[in-house]
């Protein structure tokens, strides 16, 4: 199997408080997190890509700075001129987190639309990664050939692991989110969901339900991650149940569910023992949420 573990999504330009008006720009996406977090996780001999597009223009290149500082492989993404990168800000009102989002016309939402450039790079990887955010943001006919891309990649031995991270704001209605997401984890080895948004967005009883509706959509493998509550895991037939570690002082729940995907399939890779990757999962996660912010340097520990 080609050691490249190759995220695929939307990374943004983040506008973060800083004080008296001023704002502090970083770059943020779910993807991107799992990507950074995986790159921590795998040794040396693992490459770690993003795939995604982006503009011409500076902003464009200091992101593709800040990825490559991070030593992730940025070769396949495609930059494109008349596009540049979505961009949130975080707004505080009394202590309270709220974001106003400009992205509709980001570059990234084309990031399907060469289908000979998706295929190339897809066709590298050994891991592909990615969630119903990428979905989401593309046009409904280039989902379509997103999905073409993963089945041809996984013909020539690449595993998918997919987040379905159901965000209904970013699509064009609830309905086309649930069949597209579950159109998609037919042709996924991993689905990990959060149980939260699965209870809301497609009513499940309890985790096991989200497990046996994934299953049921063809998928290979199920992780549903569900806060301090029990992992529950499903491969192969047989259905186990982890929990994670307390955590005493949660500070920022921010990227729990991307770092422990990271950590989880980074583990799954090198060792293909589920309750390794679990335990790896639940760990960065548990380290994640006691640090502010969505990318925290805490792996010495883990
Ligand atoms: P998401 O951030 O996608 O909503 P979850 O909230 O389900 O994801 O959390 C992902 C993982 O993070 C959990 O499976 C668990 O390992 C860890 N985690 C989240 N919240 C807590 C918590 N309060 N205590 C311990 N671990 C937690």
């Amino acid at each position: 199997m080609s050691r490249t573990f190759l995220a695929i999504g939307e990374c943004m330009v983040e506008m973060a408080p800083s004080g008296s008006g001023t704002y502090k720009m970083g770059f943020a996406g779910d993807t991107l997190n799992t990507a950074w977090y995986a790159r921590k996780y795998l040794g040396n001999d693992w490459n770690v890509g993003y795939f995604t597009a982006v503009g011409t223009d500076q902003v464009s290149s200091e992101m593709l700075e800040f990825l490559q500082t991070a030593n992730i492989d940025v070769s396949g993404i495609r930059r494109l001129d008349d596009r540049t990168l979505g961009l949130y800000l975080i707004q505080l009102k009394d202590g309270e987190r709220s974001f106003a989002y400009w992205r509709s016309q980001s570059a990234a939402r084309c990031l399907a639309a060469d289908r000979q450039a998706l295929e190339a790079s897809l066709g590298q990887a050994g891991l592909i990664y990615f969630s119903g955010i990428t979905l989401a943001i593309l046009p409904a006919d280039d989902r379509l050939t997103f999905l073409e891309a993963l089945r041809a990649a996984r013909k020539k031995g690449a595993q998918v692991a997919f987040d379905p991270n159901l965000r209904p704001r970013l699509w064009e209605d609830a309905e086309t989110m649930r069949a597209c997401v579950t159109e998609a984890a037919g042709v996924c080895d991993f689905v990990m969901p959060s149980f939260e948004d699965e209870l809301t967005h497609f009513g499940d009883a309890d985790p096991k339900a989200s497990v046996e509706r994934y299953l049921a959509a063809g998928a290979g493998a199920v992780v549903v991650k569900n806060g301090p509550e029990e992992v529950l895991c499903a491969r192969q037939g047989a259905l186990r149940a982890f929990q994670p570690r307390p955590v005493s002082t949660i500070v920022d729940t921010t990227a729990a569910g991307d770092s422990f995907n990271a950590a989880f399939l980074a583990e799954y890779l090198k060792s293909e023992n589920l309750e390794a990757a679990v335990a790896a999962g639940a760990g960065l996660a548990g380290r994640v949420i006691q640090h502010r912010g969505a990318l925290v340097e805490c792996l010495e520990s883990v």
